[in-house]
């Protein structure tokens, strides 16, 4: 029997790992714009990490977690919590009070593998934390928007408040005894919900469910002042970038630590898995797992659903890894001079494809296609004794002389100064 990849562990082909690093590279240049640093951080942490921060009653601590139940470890499910206690172990916060933070790498949840769902996925992560000022939030949708818009992408934007620990506790009691009151028609998660955690009642997927709560109590009109200015002025805020959303009073995230303002970007494109990202403030996550009362806010990007919706909605072609040259070495006594060539191009930067099987010229040029090289240098033995290849241009199939006199490094340069005039 062969062995295959575990259901909902995926590999990632050469042929769409141009996508990737398209991503990949947008993502890092736009962080960087916004003053962002790279962080990694080790894919095991103690599950009482997460527990303690992503919250006891959730889905994903609830039923999601890879956890080694003898050792008390578990694969990371979302990366804020270990940025944050990445941040607090090395006191981050004492070399620069606001830091701003990336970092891209796989998150592992045991969910049921569908299109835009797997058990390892990887996500593109940004916080900035130590800031408390509304424009925060929207300088980093703005710049969550700005990477879909150059992934030319469209997606919609929505945004709630969840409120903070003043206002949100009383909310929560008048939410749990409209719930009460309707308990009948939910569904038996939502049953359960309602004394677990009965934010997460107001976006259950279910019909049912939807139907019932759109009476229940908008947290929108019950936030204390602070998180009503707080919410105004994010609004307005992201109006003066330009940033269209819409108001989703309904949106509550799946993770504990959230307050004030959470985001979604979301598609309609990609069936049930609409969320390409999603992220909000967690003003007091960082002091409940024993750091400074600092705040911050961040969001997380599923690299799968944006490669997925980049498909779908043709955004942007990504060319494969496409060679400049090409040499065909024809004959076996052509073979040492070429691999030198070969090697002191790849020395000067030039990349460049070379076999050694010495087949005919047709095949190889038939390589050279696959390979997408720019130019075709064909070196046979009368070639290599006469001093001058031929430099075939691949897209034109015009060819012309080349001269293979002097040194490798003479023979390189003059390559490149023949390659680079037709470099787009
Ligand atoms: P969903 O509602 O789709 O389960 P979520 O609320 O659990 O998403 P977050 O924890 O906020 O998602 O993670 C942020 C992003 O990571 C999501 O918007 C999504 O793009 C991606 N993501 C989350 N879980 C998965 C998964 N199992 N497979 C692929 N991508 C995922
Ligand atoms: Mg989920």
């Amino acid at each position: 029997m062969k062995i295959q990849a575990i259901n909902g562990f995926k590999d990632i082909l050469p042929d769409s790992v141009g996508r990737w690093q398209h991503i990949e590279q947008r993502a890092r240049d736009i962080f960087e714009r916004f003053g962002l640093q790279e962080i990694r951080m080790p894919i095991l942490e103690k599950t009482e990490l997460f527990v303690r921060s992503i919250g006891e009653a959730t889905d994903v601590v609830e039923k999601e977690m890879y956890t080694f139940a003898d050792k008390g470890i578990t694969m990371r499910p979302e990366a804020t919590a270990s940025i944050m206690r990445a941040f607090i172990e090395h006191g981050l916060h004492v070399q620069q009070p606001v830091q701003r933070l990336y970092t891209i790498g796989p998150m592992f949840r045991h969910e049921r593998p569908q299109k835009g769902r797997l058990r390892q996925f990887h996500q593109l992560d940004a916080e900035i934390i130590g800031a408390v000022e509304p424009r925060i939030d929207a300088e980093l949708i703005a710049m969550g928007q700005m990477l879909l818009d150059e992934l030319g992408l469209r997606v919609n934007l929505e945004l709630n408040s969840l409120g903070c620990p003043v206002c949100r506790p009383p909310f929560k009691n008048r939410l749990i005894t409209f719930l009460a009151q309707k308990s009948d028609g939910f569904c038996e998660d939502c049953k359960r919900r309602t004394h677990t955690n009965p934010l997460r009642v107001l976006d259950c997927k279910k019909p049912a469910c939807r139907a019932l709560v759109q009476e229940a109590p908008s947290l929108l009109d019950a936030l204390c002042p602070e998180c009503d200015r707080h919410f105004r002025e994010v609004r307005e805020a992201l109006e003066t970038l330009g940033i269209p959303f819409h108001l989703n009073r309904f949106m509550v995230r799946g993770l504990d630590y959230y307050t004030r303002t959470t985001f979604e970007f979301l598609t309609t494109d990609l069936g049930a898995q609409a969320a390409v990202g999603a992220g909000g403030r967690y003003d007091g996550l960082i002091e409940q797992l024993g750091g400074p009362p600092l705040s911050g806010i961040g969001f997380a990007m599923g690299l799968e659903r944006i490669a997925l919706l980049m498909e779908q909605q043709d955004a942007g072609k990504c060319s494969q890894n496409a060679m400049d040259v090409c040499l065909a070495a024809l004959g076996t006594n052509t073979l040492a001079p070429c691999s030198l060539l070969a090697h002191t191009l790849r020395k000067q930067g030039v990349k460049v494809a070379l076999d050694y099987s010495g087949r005919s010229l047709k095949a190889q040029l038939k390589q050279a296609g696959r390979v997408n090289a720019r130019y075709t240098l064909i070196i046979g033995e009368d070639e290599w004794a006469r001093g001058e290849g031929i430099l075939r241009n691949m897209a034109t199939q015009e060819q012309q002389p080349f001269a293979l006199t002097g040194s490798p490094e003479e023979q390189g340069r003059r390559l490149m100064d023949t390659l680079l005039p037709a470099t787009p």
